[in-house]
């Protein structure tokens, strides 16, 4: 099963993808994630991303077409797998059709931009294993601690309010056209994000019949 998870920053993608990855036993691949991982080892990629994750726009299309490329053709996403935050361009998804790779579902997490904002201030992130949670929403078992790895968890510099209304912006102009282009594929689901998190999970789960 190949799927992509959609939605605007902070909807719940990673979250659902943690929940897919388990309930499949297929990676996720975080474009976010392994951005920031490159910055954390100092690659020249990941010092080249920083200027414009810091500023809550998008990496180049060619930077992050490299990485999922190079990711996806590693042993484990044979299986199957989960794309959180990529594509989010239209070029990023014929870059992604012209690698050959089938896509099952599209699964579009729909959240109105006022509760985003409200939840960004709340949004955590482990520092080691990348893991999202919430202060109010999605507690870890242990405060400030990962439930999975034992990282700290922190708060992303392109989490502040300023920084959360660009990327905003950004998704309403560069990703949100992907929906029509997945509806018009026939793989788009819709899910609606606004209530809870196992509320959400169970929409996901019902839309893809898992
Ligand atoms: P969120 O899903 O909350 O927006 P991510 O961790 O997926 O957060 O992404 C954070 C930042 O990383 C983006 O604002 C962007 O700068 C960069 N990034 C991640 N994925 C992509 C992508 N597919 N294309 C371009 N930039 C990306
Ligand atoms: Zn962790």
């Amino acid at each position: 099963m190949n799927i992509i998870m959609l939605g605007a920053p902070g909807a719940g993608k990673g979250t659902q993808a943690a929940v897919l990855c388990e309930h499949f036993g297929i990676p996720t691949i975080s474009t976010g994630n392994m951005i920031r991982e490159a910055l954390k080892n100092g690659t020249e990629m990941g010092l080249k991303a920083k200027s414009y994750m810091d500023d809550g726009k998008l990496v180049p299309d060619e930077v992050v077409i490299g990485i999922v490329k190079e990711r996806l053709s590693e042993d484990d996403c044979k299986k199957g797998f989960i794309l959180d935050g990529f594509p989010r361009t239209i070029p990023q998804a014929e870059a992604l059709d012209a690698m050959g790779v089938e896509i099952q579902y599209v699964i579009n997490i729909d959240v109105p931009d006022e509760t985003i904002t409200k939840r960004m201030s709340g949004r955590r992130v482990c520092e080691n294993c990348g893991r999202p949670y919430h202060i109010e929403s999605l507690k870890p078992a242990k405060d400030g601690v990962c439930d999975d790895c034992g990282g700290t968890l922190v708060q992303r510099k392109d989490d502040h309010p300023d920084t959360v209304l660009a990327r905003l912006a950004v998704y309403h102009k560069e990703t949100e056209p992907l929906a029509e282009y997945y509806r018009k594929q026939g793989k788009l689901v819709n899910v609606a994000g606004k209530d809870t998190v196992a509320a959400t999970t169970e929409a996901v789960l019902k839309a893809i019949e898992a």
